[in-house]
């Protein structure tokens, strides 16, 4: 089947409780099969947005469209999607095999095509054989997968997940990503998943929507969203980034050049439309795209020097505080604590930072 870009298709669509917009025109479109995520911090309309998609709740501006047909009068059960909840609701009192045929429950099959369809939705999600266990005689990451099951076994087209590794300790969050993206590329289903672990949004999708204040900031692959944040928060979200205040000394072709706080001069790719002579921007650097040296960098270009305030060992990498004259904040550097020559990087020790023109993102003022 060919792929279609905007088989889930959110246009404009706002959705407000009481004087709360928890949605705010929200414009975006979902491909078949694709895994995609919505993260953003506590409150910021991700769980509003996807219940849209499931049919719990309704716009109050704007359309949701689902394979080019509108939903918004359309039940969650007449749709293509089902969701997957966070608590996810296994009946202790049922064993395994009756809590995944629960999601069956208004499909009126016979006996025999439900077993067939409740052994197939466990075997989906390496649950096979365990149909007569007691629910409450699972692990955390076992009740996960009968949760998974119950809302695969009506074979919806897209998937809706809410947080549905959240309960999980940090080992079993990490093997349940493995195998939910697993789980999605061999089923080829839409995936459309809630979090607000940046870390969980970058493993396991295809693109994700970074949300803020009920608005979607950046939609695109997890790289693009690392190294070509476009919007402020996006940048302050995703890792880690040292932001200096920068002014647009001149624009020449698709470099720019800039007076940067502590930093002085500095040149960047002026590629975005508000790079111009004049503009005051803020210039983004990621700590692992800055070196750290004892002597001056040759050439002298994009550097500036620092002291060493602090210093963490990490084992395969260090972070690394260093003060620099006229900034607030001491900049985050990050790399090996042993220098090329053998010397080593302790706190109190002088230091040149160096970069180079490729590695500085040059946003616009948060306008929040
Ligand atoms: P979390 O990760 O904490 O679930 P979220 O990003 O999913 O957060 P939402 O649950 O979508 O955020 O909530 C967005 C905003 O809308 C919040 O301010 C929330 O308090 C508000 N909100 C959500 N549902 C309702 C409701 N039924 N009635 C009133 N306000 C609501």
């Amino acid at each position: 089947m060919a792929r279609d870009d905007s088989y889930l298709r959110i246009e404009t669509v706002t959705k407000r409780f009481g004087s709360v917009t928890a949605v705010d025109q929200v414009d975006l479109s979902i491909g078949t099969g694709e895994f995609f995520s919505l993260l953003g911090p506590s409150g910021c309309g991700k769980t509003t947005l996807l219940r849209m998609l499931a049919g719990f709740e309704t716009p109050d501006v704007g359309e949701i469209y689902i394979d080019g047909a509108p939903v918004s009068g359309t039940p969650p059960h007449m749709r293509p999607t089902n969701m997957v909840f966070q608590n996810y609701a296994i009946f202790p009192h049922l064993n395994v095999e009756r809590n995944v045929a629960y999601g069956l429950r208004k499909e009126k099959l016979g006996r025999e095509e439900e077993t067939r369809r409740v052994n197939e939705a466990l075997e989906m999600v390496k649950l096979g054989g365990y149909g007569q266990r007691k629910s409450n005689e699972l692990s955390g990451g076992q009740r996960q997968r009968i949760a998974l099951a119950r809302a695969l076994i009506r074979r919806p087209k897209v998937l809706l997940l809410d947080e549905p590794l959240g309960a999980l300790d940090k080992k079993l969050r990490t093997e349940m990503q493995i195998e939910l993206r697993q789980l999605q590329q061999s089923l080829g289903v839409t995936f459309v998943f809630v979090t607000h672990d940046q870390e969980e949004a970058m493993t396991l999708s295809d693109r994700i929507a970074v949300m803020a204040h009920g608005k979607a900031l950046q939609v695109a692959s997890p790289k693009e969203i690392y190294n070509d944040p476009t919007d402020m928060t996006v940048a302050d979200f995703i890792g880690q980034m040292n932001f200096l205040e920068a002014s647009v000394r001149e624009v020449s072709g698709d470099q720019a050049i800039l007076d940067a706080a502590g930093f002085g001069a500095i040149k960047a790719p002026a590629r975005r439309p508000y790079v111009q002579k004049s503009a005051r921007l803020i210039a983004a650097l990621r700590p692992e795209k800055l070196t750290l040296s004892e002597s001056a960098p040759e050439g002298g270009a994009n550097s500036v020097r620092g002291k060493i305030e602090a210093a963490a060992y990490l084992g395969d990498r260090s972070h690394f505080h260093v003060r620099v004259d006229g900034l607030e904040q001491p900049i985050a550097v990050a790399g090996p604590d042993e220098q090329p020559g053998g010397g080593s990087l302790a706190e109190g020790a002088p230091v040149w930072l160096s970069w180079s023109d490729e590695a500085v993102i040059l946003l616009e003022r948060d306008r929040g």
